[in-house]
């Protein structure tokens, strides 16, 4: 009774599995109970339940107690034929187990070599991002260390040239001089000294002139000291616009000049002198001070007539002061003395 409670109670709920499981059992007992006729009815009923692929276990237990039941019965063939086919049945099952193991195994294998794959590929990928991170950080190094030295090379050359302008600015300040633009004394001295040197040993014109503006004091107090710096400025420009670049233009002393003109005889020097001279005269003009008159006396010495350049520039002073004594403004040309045309 308590399993027919069962069997009424699976149908409802539409359980086929529990429904065959308790007719076989109910069918077992029926065997036991000396019923086989019984047995075989529920056996069949259970049979018309498991049709399909899925109920295959279940068809090899009805067989089972159908092979029993018959066998009560003494149908021994009957017997014999259903555990035969069950045995069709039993080798298909556990074929069928077999292959879902197979699958089984696959499936996980699969899943296996999956994780594996999934775990290379994460661990390229955290190899590739360090790469990354390093070649990144290196980038930056090497930008960072490109800017320094930019920096170090840019602050370098400022310091070169700053360095290279300052060193031309001294110079400059050093051999030139400030009013005229004219040479300094020294820097006079000096480079008269080498082209004095020059022309002896090459044996070539070498003509010397000291230059003393007249009056100078005068125009100093007439019409004061500025007008006096700007007289000597325009002297300053207008030899340098006259004469080569090769000359020696020198400023000595407040308004005396020393000029020297290599590879130039007396003669031309007289000729040049004698037009910057008249070029002079027309400062006042340019500076629109009609009354003032600026000219200028000269000493000229041909300096390959003498020993040395301290005697040239002495003969040329001598000179210089005979322009002075016979009336200013002219040139006066210096001879060598009898001493000096010994020494040669
Ligand atoms: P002399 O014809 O005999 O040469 O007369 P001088 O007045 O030119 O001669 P002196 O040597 O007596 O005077 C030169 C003057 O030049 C004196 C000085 O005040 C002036 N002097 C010298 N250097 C400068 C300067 O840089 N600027 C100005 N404005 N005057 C200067
Ligand atoms: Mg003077
Ligand atoms: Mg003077």
């Amino acid at each position: 009774p308590f399993l027919d409670d069962a069997l009424s109670l699976f149908m409802q709920a539409g359980n086929p599995f529990m429904q065959i499981k308790v007719l076989i059992e109910k069918a077992q007992i029926a065997v036991d109970q000396g019923k086989p006729e019984e047995a075989l009815r529920r056996l069949a009923r259970a049979e018309e339940m498991a049709t399909g692929e899925s109920f295959l276990s279940q068809r090899i237990a009805i067989a089972d107690t159908k092979a029993r039941a018959f066998a009560a019965k003494g149908e021994h063939q009957s017997a014999y034929l259903v555990l035969l086919q069950n045995r069709q049945n039993r080798a298909l099952l556990q074929k069928e187990i077999n292959s879902r193991r197979i699958l089984e195994l696959q499936t996980r294998f699969d899943v296996e070599k999956q994780r594996a794959q999934n775990a290379l590929l994460e661990e390229q990928n955290l190899r590739q991002q360090n790469q990354l991170k390093n070649e990144q950080r290196l980038q930056r190094y090497t930008i960072a260390l490109i800017g320094l030295l930019v920096v170090v090379c840019g602050l370098l050359s400022w310091l070169y040239f700053n360095g290279k302008r300052h060193q031309k600015r001294l110079e400059q300040l050093a051999n030139f001089d400030g009013l005229t633009g004219l040479m300094t004394r020294r820097k006079t001295m000096e480079d008269a000294e080498l082209q004095y040197q020059m022309a002896q040993r090459h044996k070539t014109p070498l003509t010397a002139a000291v230059i003393d503006l007249d009056h100078f004091k005068q125009i100093n107090d007439k019409y004061g000291h500025q007008t006096g710096d700007n007289v000597l400025r325009a002297f300053g420009r207008k030899a340098q616009k006259h004469f080569r670049k090769t000359d020696i233009l020198g400023r000595i002393g407040g308004e005396e000049f020393l000029f020297l003109f290599p590879h130039t005889g007396t003669d031309d020097a007289l000729d040049m002198l004698e037009r910057f001279a008249g070029s002079v005269r027309k400062i006042p003009d340019e500076l629109k001070i009609k009354t003032m008159q600026v000219t200028l006396s000269v000493g000229l010495v041909d300096a390959t007539s003498f020993s040395n350049m301290t005697r040239v520039v002495a003969v040329a002073d001598e000179a210089l002061y005979e322009a002075k004594e016979t009336g200013r403004d002219k040139i006066v040309t210096g001879q060598p003395s009898a001493t000096d045309g010994q020494s040669q």
